[in-house]
């Protein structure tokens, strides 16, 4: 069975005054004990947050590491870093990352490489970008971005890996793909991650999506058979959207 998981991403939203609101109303909420709950608060926050959620069965996840261990990063975090406060997952290749911050294939696949020699487990982001989606050229770009910065790994490696498909013009857009598009493209990373190592792993691969989830469209794309959960921007900053969400499934 996959893991149902739905996990928000933060973003650089919520100080510490902020996170402390928002943690508490969520800590009110009721939330499906069968739904793996994870935030993604910044990276001074992480601390905190942990702390604050110790009773709780949140995890608490970072945005993004460095692919360099240790050394002259000067603003930068280790995946070592992460751990060594208790943070065991991480989000690798955010669009955001990739196109704020100009994060190549090449790149990611280092970050894979960094976190997975601290045991870490990745939530890796994929999507396409509106002109590949009306181009009808999503499926090849997605392939892509999977060979180059997942397709190198073992199987065993493999194992702690999470996919998040986010298509590009959803994120933070208010608009969605429809359940259908969700899907469709959920179907095919499974297929991509079956052909490459083995159905066994392929069908015990969470595979979430992303994109302007909501209250009012989580439960029917949720229902969908490949998609076992989101990862959550806009809507997790609010308790009681994020625990609609949560309860959609
Ligand atoms: C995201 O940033 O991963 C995301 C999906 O954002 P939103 O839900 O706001 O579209």
């Amino acid at each position: 069975m996959r893991d149902k998981i739905v996990a928000g991403n933060w973003k650089m939203n919520n100080n510490l005054p902020e996170s402390i609101t928002l943690l508490e109303a969520l800590k009110k909420n009721e939330m499906h004990s069968e739904v793996k709950v994870m935030v993604a608060p910044s990276f001074p926050l992480l601390f905190p947050v942990k702390e604050m959620l110790k009773v709780s069965d949140i995890e608490v996840i970072a945005q993004n590491c460095n692919a360099h261990k240790q050394g002259a990063h000067t603003g930068e975090v280790a995946a070592s870093m992460l751990t060594s406060i208790g943070v065991k997952t991480v989000i690798i290749g955010h669009s955001e990352r990739r196109h704020l911050y100009n994060e190549s294939d090449d790149l990611l696949a280092e970050k894979v490489n960094t976190a997975l020699d601290e045991s870490m487990q990745i939530i890796f982001c994929v999507g396409e970008e509106l002109e590949a989606r009306k181009a009808n050229r999503q499926n090849e770009t997605i392939k892509s971005q999977l060979e180059n910065s997942l397709f190198h790994l073992n199987a065993e490696q493999m194992k702690k890996v999470i996919i998040a498909y986010e298509p590009v013009w959803a994120i933070g857009t208010g608009e969605t793909a429809t359940p259908e598009q969700a899907q469709e493209m959920h179907e095919f990373i499974r297929q991509q991650i079956t052909e490459r190592f083995d159905a066994d792993l392929s069908e015990n691969t969470s595979i979430l999506y992303g994109g302007s989830v909501k209250p009012n469209n989580a439960k029917e794309l949720f229902s969908k058979p490949d998609v076992d959960g989101g990862l959550i921007g806009g809507a997790s900053l609010k308790a009681d959207d994020f625990s609609a969400i949560i309860n959609a499934f």
